[in-house]
């Protein structure tokens, strides 16, 4: 549709201006809370991106000879101005994608400083591998910079994963183009008003918005975005891969996954079940870590179904404004009838509905908001679908196991491999169990702790090009050997 005057609408930021979509055309933005438009996004195409590739290539020559002290000086600006309008993201952050808001001024937001101070450090500390051959010479890896880099990024977690790309990328000295989820994209849009604020140059990051097949797709397929970061869906990962290939891109494919969350009689009994209660229905369970398999010990099983399902219903569905609200949103209608297609589906596979199961309906602001009761299922086989599909919302499954044999088959059972976690107190069993687990992360009596030091991803369909400090800086890099004769 074309332009609608809109309280919060916004615009793409290339080369330092804010500027319409060339077409003129935008799309809605919704509040899941209250199911309402509140703003316009822009729904850019292939013009867009070109224009924004213009800025970025123009920009690269002075950016990339920056050296590392000033580029990490000004991902430090970029890291104060978010600090100076935390509750502004904040606020944004959880109007955008219905969580609470306390969520989002805890996790989501200090979290995307941090990518920046962490990346404006690390490059300061980086250095590059030098060999000598004796009586041969000495070869070094030179380090340089791609070029222009195309970051992709999804909803669930929006500044934090769009700046765990743009940090390291602009750190290295790339020109960036991004692109924020046309579903929640306006704290993206915040982070361009502090850019601008700050003065970074023109054109060394440009925020285009719109959807998928229209933007995302033009980034894939423009011939000067030589490299590209994504997160999202291993449907659309594979469509990025299949489109990008050919052109020989460097690709970083942050996908799916469909977690196992693996409890053994004899771990930490409040701990597990405090960190399950967080691992299973944070962001309303719309965080690509979260366990949406839990596999019981038997001994345990009963006592756990038990405490579980007492303390699940006590979260507490509400308006993500309100503190008491542990429960907001679901990120938009089409995602909430997926999620309670899914429950149907584990209905029609045998499950029994042991807590939530329904959608739920408040009254007042978020009348007609997009809220789920958190969900438990039990009774379903491991290789139902239920179980071995992304479903991504507050939906959790509970199954009982007698042997570890047993449980390491039906925690590799998924094509996914993105991340488990494992309670026990037995340190043996810990180690092997790791080991087994075809996963790119293992939790041992923990969830969500995070080193960014540390690779970062999934295997399987879960993803390829596993990121973590030094590991993200050289994704941004080309490595050139360079061998000098003595
Ligand atoms: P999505 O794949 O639908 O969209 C992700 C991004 O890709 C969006 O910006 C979208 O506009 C864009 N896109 C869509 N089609 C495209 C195309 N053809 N070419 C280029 N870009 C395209 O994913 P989503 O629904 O936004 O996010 C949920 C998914 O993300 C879940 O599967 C979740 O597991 C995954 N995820 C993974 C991680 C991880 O670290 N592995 C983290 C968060 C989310």
């Amino acid at each position: 549709m074309k332009g609608k005057p809109y309280m919060d609408s916004i615009l793409n930021y290339i080369d330092g201006e804010f500027r319409e979509p060339y077409e003129s055309l935008y799309l809605d933005n919704y509040e899941p809370a209250t199911g309402t438009i509140y703003g316009l996004i822009p729904d850019s195409d292939a013009s867009d991106v070109a224009s924004a590739v213009v800025a970025a290539k123009g920009a690269f020559p002075s950016w990339s000879r920056l050296s590392n002290d000033e580029r990490c000086s000004w991902l430090e600006k970029i890291a104060d101005g978010i600090e100076n309008r935390i509750d502004e993201f904040a606020a944004a952050e959880s109007r955008d994608n219905g969580k609470p808001l306390h969520l989002a001024k805890t996790v989501d937001i200090p979290r995307a400083i941090s990518n920046f101070r962490f990346f404006a450090r690390a490059i300061t500390q980086w250095s590059s591998e030098s060999h000598q051959m004796v009586d041969v010479g000495i070869n070094y890896t030179l380090r340089q910079p791609i070029g222009v880099v195309g970051c992709i990024s999804p909803w669930n977690l929006p500044l934090y994963l769009l700046t765990w790309k743009i940090a390291p990328a602009l750190a290295t000295g790339n020109t960036v183009i991004a692109k924020p989820s046309e579903v929640t994209p306006y704290t993206a849009f915040l982070l361009s008003l502090v850019c601008k604020d700050i003065g970074l140059p023109n054109g060394v990051l440009n925020l285009v918005h719109g959807t998928g097949p229209k933007v995302g797709e033009s980034m894939t397929l423009h011939q000067e975005i030589k490299a590209l970061s994504f997160t999202g869906g291993s449907a659309t990962g594979k469509r990025i891969a299949a489109v990008a290939a050919p052109m020989f891109k460097k690709l970083s494919l942050e996908l799916g996954g469909k977690n196992p969350n693996i409890i053994f009689a004899d771990c930490n009994y409040e701990k597990m079940l405090a960190t399950t209660v967080r691992s299973s229905f944070s962001n309303q369970g719309q965080i690509c870590l979260c366990g949406s398999r839990i596999f019981v010990e038997r001994p345990i099983y009963e006592k756990f179904k038990h405490d579980f399902s007492e303390r699940v219903n006590r979260l507490a569905v509400g308006d993500p404004l309100e503190a008491s609200s542990k429960i907001g949103a679901v990120v938009s209608l089409p995602h909430m009838q997926k999620v309670l297609s899914y429950i149907e589906l584990a209905k029609s596979e045998g499950g029994r509905v042991i807590s939530g199961g329904e959608q739920v309906k408040l009254t007042g602001r978020c009348e007609n908001g997009w809220f789920i009761q958190p969900t438990v299922i039990e009774g379903l086989d491991y290789s139902c679908r239920t179980n071995q599909e992304e479903i991504f919302g507050p939906v959790v499954t509970i199954m009982p196991f007698d042997i570890e044999e047993e449980v390491l088959a039906y925690a590799n059972s998924t094509t996914y491999g993105l991340a488990a976690t494992l309670w026990t107190e037995n340190l043996s069993r810990a180690h092997r169990m790791a080991e087994a687990l075809e996963f790119g992360i293992v939790w041992i009596n923990c969830w969500m702790v995070r080193d960014l030091r540390t690779p970062f991803g999934g295997v399987k369909s879960s993803g390829v090009g596993r990121e973590g400090g030094v590991e993200v800086l050289r994704f941004f890099t080309e490595a050139k050997n360079v061998c000098i004769s003595y």
